[in-house]
């Protein structure tokens, strides 16, 4: 071998049929650390994966072609595995092949490799902690519904009544000052205050369980008769309201009238009352105290006057 093919920046390597090695220059001396382990067949120099690949294509090859391009390989060097690209050349009986070490890109297509793994993984990570975002977006919206469903609850318990189930003091004092609001600007609005007659002796009589069921009973009639006309609401004890939202004065009094005599001369289940009934009409200057404090005289009125009848203030 001449001295400069010998000291050649590249590998060179002569094989013969049989792979076996015939000449080795510096470089690929040094590769293969052949100084201590004369490597004999060039298989001796392949990594397993390589070796297979070696024999699988550069026998064909270079019968077919007379030499091998390119041929990626992975050698067993002597400080690890060296990938190295390799053109081969049939001369003479011989295969002359030279081997240019590709280090430096190898560990660029590892390092490569590694980040687009590492990509890969990130990527995945996100889509699952994606996945748990929805999750948990889809139980804070159920939470929510929940929770509404709870508020509408709650705003029933603190707007109803338990005993008659109707609406509730809290709830008439909030709709009688929003209707007298707008009765200020000009909106019909009457107020009937409803009170049982001689209901002591009924619960004296009966007991308070019965008078109970006839607070029940009296409450299912008057929500009867006022719907699609207003609001009844229990103001407490034997104590009703009635807002009528439609009321002129002839209105709203034919109104209690009628309600006072079904109730007088209506079926009962239990035990039959009459109701006193005190009307007022909201009239310019009045605001929901007054409207209710003369609602309240015209039903001392009633009862003064003997009870089981209307005074409208
Ligand atoms: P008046 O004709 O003057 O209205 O006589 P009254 O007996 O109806 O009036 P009074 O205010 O003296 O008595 C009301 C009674 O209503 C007293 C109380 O025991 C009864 N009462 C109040 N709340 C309830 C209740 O929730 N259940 C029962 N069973 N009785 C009640
Ligand atoms: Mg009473
Ligand atoms: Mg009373």
């Amino acid at each position: 071998m001449d001295e400069q093919l010998n000291l050649a920046p590249f590998c060179y390597l002569v094989i013969d049929e049989n792979y076996k090695i015939i000449e080795m220059n510096a470089a690929m001396r040094e590769l293969a650390g052949a100084e201590k382990h004369v490597p004999g067949n060039v298989h001796n120099l392949l990594t397993v994966a390589s070796r297979v690949y070696f024999q699988t294509y550069f026998m064909p090859s270079i019968a077919l072609h007379g030499r091998v391009d390119e041929m990626f390989l992975t050698l067993k060097g002597a400080a690890g595995p060296v990938p190295v690209l390799m053109n081969t050349v049939k001369r003479n009986g011989l295969y002359e092949c030279a081997l240019i070490p590709m280090t430096i890109r190898g560990e660029y297509e590892k390092e490569l490799l590694l980040a687009k793994r590492n990509a890969e993984k990130i990527n995945q990570e996100a889509a699952e902690a994606y996945a748990k975002l929805q999750n948990l977006l889809a139980e804070v919206e159920q939470k929510q519904r929940e929770l509404e469903e709870l508020n509408a609850t709650l705003q029933q318990m603190t707007t109803t009544d338990p005993l008659t189930g109707l609406k509730n003091r809290r709830y008439l004092e909030e709709a009688l000052s929003e209707l007298a609001g707008q009765a200020e600007a000009g909106l019909p609005l009457a107020l009937l205050i409803i009170d049982i007659d001689f209901f002591k002796r009924v619960n004296d009589t009966y007991g308070h369980q019965m008078g109970d069921a006839v607070l029940q009973e009296l409450s299912w009639k008057l929500l009867n008769e006022a719907t699609g006309h207003g609001i009844a609401a229990r103001m407490g004890g034997e104590e009703f309201v009635i807002l009528l939202a439609d009321s002129a004065k002839s209105k709203a009094e034919a109104f209690a009238e009628e309600l006072r005599r079904k109730i007088e001369h209506g079926e009962w289940v239990h035990i039959p009352v009459t109701v006193s009934i005190g009307v007022a009409i909201f009239e310019t200057g009045d605001n929901a105290d007054s409207l209710f404090a003369r609602a309240d005289e015209a039903l001392y009125a009633s009862k003064n006057a003997g009870r089981n009848r209307v005074t409208v203030a």
